[in-house]
C-alpha cells in the first residue's frame, strides 16, 4: 500500500530560500520564520502519515453510504476528522474574531498540500467548509458571522457549495432552483442541486449549505442569481440547534475516484435560506472566493501527482528487473532496479520536475493572495487572477498526467487496486471537471483575464519575466540552461497573444480555438520562471556553502531538466495557435 511523507525540506526551501517570506512586508509574513513553518509542517506531516495516509484505502474501497436519509463516511474518518478539529488545523488560516488562528493563507495552502496529498476525499470536508466560511466572512452580515463562523473554523459545522443542477454546470444562468421571499425576510428555497461534494456526512453536528438560486421577477440568466445560507438544522437564537430544515440527500453518486468524500443530490423542498450578500449578486459572491477554490483545485492536481511520485520513486528504488545497458549495478541480485533504466529516469524526472515547480507555482500565488488581501494590493490581486485559470487548469491536468506516470512505474501492478496506484489517478481525474472545467479554465483565460483593466495584468507579468530575464543573463548557473530557454517560451506566449489580439475580434473561433494550447503554453512559462528561481536560490545555498548539498545540486539539474525537455512544449502549443479556428472548425456537426 502506498505511504506518505510530506515534503517538508522542499515546502521549506520554497518558503525561505525562494520567496523568502519572512523578509516580506505582507503583514503577518514576519511571524513565518523557518522554526515556526517547520514545526506547523512537521506536525500536519506527522497526522497525514500517521491517520490520513492509512485512511485513503480504506476511503476509496469503503466509499459513503446513504441509509435512511443519513449519509455515513467510511471507517475511521469521523475519529480522524475529531483530531483535526482538536488540533485546530481547520482554523490555521482563519479570522481570529472568530476563532481562527490567524495565519497566513500561504501557510494554510502547504498544510493544505500535505493534508490533499495523504487523503483528498477526506480533506474536501473541511476544504469546502473553509470555502462557505470566505464566503460568510466576505459578504455576510453582523449577525450572520457571529451565528456561524466559530462553528464552522471549528469545523463543529461544516459547508457545501450548490451550484451545479441536472441540466446546468458551466451555464449557469439556465439555473431552476427558486427562492420565494417570506414575510420574516427569509426565503424557501425549492429545487434539486447535484453533485455536491460532501453534500450530508456524519462527521458534524450541522450543515451550512450556500446554495445559488432565483428569486422569481429578477432579471434573467446569471444576473437573477442570488446566494443563500440553508442551513441543514435551523439555528435558533441562542445559537443551539433547531428544527430540520425541508431538505434531504436524494442520492449518492457512484464515481470514480473520491469515494471517500460524499458526493450527494440534494433536494431542496421549501426549506429556509437566508440571503447571503446582495440580491441577484449571488455570482458576484461566489466569484470572490473563486481565486482560492481555484488554487486549492490546482492544488489537489499536483498534490495527487505529488505523492504517486513519491510512491513511484520508492518503487523504481526497490523493484528488479533488467540490466543497466551500460554495466550492472546490483551485480548480487537477479536484477538492477528499475531506476537504472533511463526510460524510468525519463518518466520520474518529468515527474519530479513537475511537482516541485507546481509546489512553487501555487505557493508563489498563495503569497499574491496574501499580498492582496493583506495589503489591499489591487496589481497582486490582477496577477494572481490571471494566473488562476492556469493554476487550476495547467497544474490539474499535468497532476492528472503525472499520477497515471507513476502508475506506469509500477507496470501491471499499477493498475491493480492493491497497490493503490491506481486511485491516485482517479482521485486526480475530478480536478480537471469540478470547480470549472478546464476548457471553460482556458476560455476565461484567453476570453476574460488577457483582456482584463486592458489588458495591464498580462503586461505586468511579461515586464516581470522580462527584468527577471535582465537580471540574470550573466547569472553563472542561469546563463546557459535557463535563461535562454525562458526567453524562448516567454517570446512563444507573447507571440500567442498577439495573434489572439491581431485574429480572436474579427472571429473568435481564431482565439478560442488555440485557447487550451494558451493556457498550457502558460502553465510552462510559469513554472519555467519558477524553476529559474529555485536553480538561483538553489546555487546561492551552495554558494553559501549549505551542508546538504545533494538537495541543492539535485535541485539544479531537476530544473535543468524542465527547462530542456518540458518547456519547449511552448513552441508546439504556438504552432497550433497560429493555425487559428480554421482546423479546428473544419467539419459541420453532421460530419463528425
Ligand atoms: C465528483 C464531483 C463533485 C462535484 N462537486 C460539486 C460541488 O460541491 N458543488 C457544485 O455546485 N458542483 C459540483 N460539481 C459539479 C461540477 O462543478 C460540474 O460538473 C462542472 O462545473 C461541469 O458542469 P457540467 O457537468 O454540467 O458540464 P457542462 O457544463 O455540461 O460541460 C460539459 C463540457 O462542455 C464544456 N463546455 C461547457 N460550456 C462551454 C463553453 N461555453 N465553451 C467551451 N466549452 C464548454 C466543459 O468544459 C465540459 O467539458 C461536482 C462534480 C463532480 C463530478
Amino acid at each position: 500500500m502506498p505511504t506518505y511523507t510530506a515534503p517538508i525540506q522542499d515546502m521549506n526551501f520554497v518558503l525561505h530560500e525562494v520567496l523568502k517570506v519572512s523578509e516580506s512586508n505582507i503583514p503577518g509574513y514576519d511571524e513565518l520564520e523557518s522554526d515556526l513553518t517547520n514545526a506547523v509542517l512537521e506536525e500536519a506531516g506527522k497526522i497525514a502519515s500517521d491517520v490520513l495516509a492509512p485512511l485513503n484505502a480504506v476511503g476509496d474501497t469503503e466509499g459513503c453510504r446513504l441509509e435512511n436519509g443519513v449519509v455515513y463516511t467510511p471507517t475511521g474518518f469521523k475519529e480522524a476528522f475529531e483530531q483535526l478539529k482538536e488540533g485546530g488545523w481547520t482554523a490555521l488560516d482563519c479570522d481570529p474574531e472568530y476563532g481562527g488562528q490567524g495565519m497566513p493563507y500561504i501557510l494554510g495552502t502547504a498544510v493544505g498540500e500535505i493534508f490533499v496529498s495523504s487523503n483528498m476525499a477526506f480533506n474536501m470536508y473541511a476544504g469546502l467548509t473553509h470555502g462557505a466560511y470566505s464566503a460568510i466572512h466576505a459578504h455576510g452580515t453582523d449577525e450572520q458571522k457571529q451565528t456561524y463562523l466559530p462553528k464552522m473554523v471549528s469545523c463543529d459545522w461544516t459547508g457545501t457549495m450548490n451550484l451545479t443542477e441536472p441540466h446546468c454546470g458551466t451555464d449557469l444562468g439556465l439555473m431552476r432552483t427558486k427562492a420565494e421571499p417570506q414575510d420574516d425576510g427569509s426565503y424557501k428555497i425549492t429545487g434539486q442541486k447535484i453533485f455536491i461534494s460532501a453534500g450530508d456526512h456524519d462527521m458534524s453536528e450541522n450543515i451550512i449549505h450556500l446554495v445559488l438560486a432565483k428569486i422569481p421577477g429578477g432579471p434573467e440568466g446569471v444576473k437573477g442569481i442570488s446566494l443563500f445560507i440553508v442551513p441543514k438544522f435551523i439555528v435558533n437564537e441562542d445559537g443551539s440547534l433547531g428544527d430540520r430544515n425541508s431538505l434531504s440527500v436524494g442520492k449518492i453518486e457512484e464515481k470514480m475516484g473520491i469515494h471517500g468524500n460524499s458526493t450527494c443530490v440534494m433536494d431542496y423542498d421549501g426549506a429556509t435560506g437566508y440571503l447571503l450578500g446582495d440580491m441577484h449578486k449571488g455570482m458576484r459572491a461566489m466569484f470572490t472566493m473563486m481565486n482560492e477554490a481555484r488554487l486549492g483545485v490546482g492544488l489537489q492536481g499536483y498534490a495527487q501527482a505529488a505523492v504517486a511520485y513519491e510512491n513511484a520513486l520508492a518503487y523504481a528504488k526497490d523493484r528488479l528487473q533488467g540490466r543497466d545497458v551500460t554495466g550492472t549495478k546490483n551485480p548480487d541480485g537477479p536484477a538492477d532496479p528499475l531506476i537504472v533504466h533511463p526510460d524510468i529516469r525519463r518518466n520520474l524526472m518529468d515527474q519530479k520536475s513537475f511537482v516541485e515547480g507546481a509546489r512553487a507555482f501555487v505557493l508563489w500565488g498563495s503569497s499574491l493572495i496574501d499580498q492582496g488581501h493583506k495589503l489591499n494590493d489591487k496589481d497582486a490581486e490582477g496577477l494572481v487572477s490571471l494566473m488562476i485559470p492556469v493554476i487550476k487548469g495547467f497544474l490539474t491536468d499535468k497532476g492528472f498526467e503525472n499520477a497515471v506516470n507513476a502508475q506506469q512505474v509500477y507496470g501491471g501492478h499499477g493498475y491493480i487496486e492493491e497497490w493503490g496506484m491506481s486511485q491516485f489517478a482517479r482521485d486526480a481525474r475530478i480536478t480537471m471537471i469540478y470547480e470549472g472545467a478546464n476548457g471553460v479554465q482556458a476560455l476565461d483565460l484567453v476570453g476574460r483575464k488577457l483582456a482584463t483593466d486592458g489588458g495591464k495584468h498580462v503586461m505586468a507579468f511579461f515586464e516581470m519575466v522580462k527584468a527577471f530575464l535582465k537580471e540574470n543573463a550573466e547569472h553563472p548557473a542561469l546563463k546557459d540552461d535557463f535563461i535562454p530557454q525562458l526567453k524562448q517560451a516567454s517570446k512563444d506566449l507573447q507571440a500567442a497573444g498577439m495573434f489572439f489580439m491581431q485574429n480572436g475580434m474579427k472571429n473568435p473561433n481564431d482565439a478560442l480555438s488555440g485557447s487550451y494550447d494558451f493556457m498550457h503554453m502558460f502553465g510552462h512559462v510559469c513554472l519555467g520562471l519558477m524553476w529559474a528561481r529555485m536553480a538561483k536560490a538553489a546555487h546561492d545555498a551552495l554558494e553559501g556553502g549549505a551542508s546538504n548539498k545533494e538537495f541543492y545540486t539535485a535541485k539544479i539539474a531537476t530544473g535543468r531538466y524542465y527547462m530542456a525537455r518540458q518547456l519547449p512544449a511552448t513552441r508546439l502549443h504556438l504552432a497550433r495557435i497560429e493555425t487559428g479556428g480554421a482546423p479546428v472548425m473544419a467539419l459541420d456537426a453532421e460530419e463528425f
